[in-house]
Formats: structure tokens, sequence, C-alpha cells
């Protein structure tokens, strides 16, 4: 959420507390069962009842792929979210100065 566009956070924190969502920071989501959802935080484990589960955990770069391709295809220039998931303009200047190493 930090590094999201200031146009897109405000307006979504606003939302959040003006429908009183209750957010809990430094709380670990344990495991989902039938009926919520097992949460690890500051104070210990608790149970948050629920009949729907939203999951927005983010993204990893799956390593794995892009590992073979580099290994088979010796140089493989490798940019965007497949190196660190970012945002778009990273994903295009690293296109960029990939296809400009190019000679
Ligand atoms: C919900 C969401 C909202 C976002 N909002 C923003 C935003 O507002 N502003 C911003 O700057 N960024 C935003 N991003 C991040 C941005 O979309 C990414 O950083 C950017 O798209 C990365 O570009 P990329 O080319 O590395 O990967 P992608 O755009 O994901 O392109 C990778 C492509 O490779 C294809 N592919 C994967 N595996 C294979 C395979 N085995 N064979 C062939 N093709 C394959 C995929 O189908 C895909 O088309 C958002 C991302 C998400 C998920």
């Amino acid at each position: 959420m930090a590094a999201a566009l200031l146009d897109n956070r405000n307006p979504l924190l606003f939302r959040l507390r003006d429908n009183g969502v209750k957010q809990m920071t430094s709380t670990k989501i344990k495991e989902i069962v039938p009926d919520g959802v097992i949460v690890e935080g500051p104070e210990g484990e608790c149970k948050l009842e629920a009949d729907t589960v939203i999951a927005a955990f983010g993204m990893k770069p799956n390593g794995g792929l892009v590992e073979d391709i580099c290994r088979k295809y010796p140089p493989t220039a490798v940019v965007g979210d497949c190196t660190k998931v970012a945002q778009v303009g990273e994903a295009v200047r690293g296109g960029f100065f990939a296809a400009w190493s190019i000679h």
C-alpha cells in the first residue's frame, strides 16, 4: 500500500475508514478454515469469523522458468516483474535498456 499512487491510496484509505473497516497490521494469516480465518498478531492467535475470504496477498516472481531460460539461452536479459514485482515504469525501462544493450 505504501507504494501505491496517492490518487489511488488516499480515496481508498478514506473509504476504509468511512465504512468502519478494521485494519489489522502486523498480523499474519495462519490458516483459512471453512468458517473464517485463523490469524496471529501482536496479541496472539485468534479466529475471525467469515463466510467469504478475499485473498490479495501480492505476488512473487516465479524464478524457475527464468533460470531455465537463462541457462539455456545465455546471455538473456531479464526484465520486469520476473526480476522483482514492481510497476509498469520499471518493466518498460528494463526493456528499453535491454534492447539498447544489443549491438
Ligand atoms: C492488479 C494489478 C494492478 C496494477 N496496477 C498498476 C498500476 O496502476 N501502475 C503500474 O505502474 N503498475 C501496475 N501494476 C503492475 C504492472 O502491471 C506490472 O509491473 C507490469 O505489467 C510488469 O510488466 P512485465 O512485462 O514484467 O509483466 P506482465 O505485464 O505480467 O507481462 C508478462 C507476460 O508474459 C506472459 N507469459 C507468462 N508466462 C509465459 C510463458 N510461459 N510463455 C509466454 N508468455 C508468458 C503473460 O501472459 C504476460 O502477458 C499492476 C499489477 C496488477 C496485478
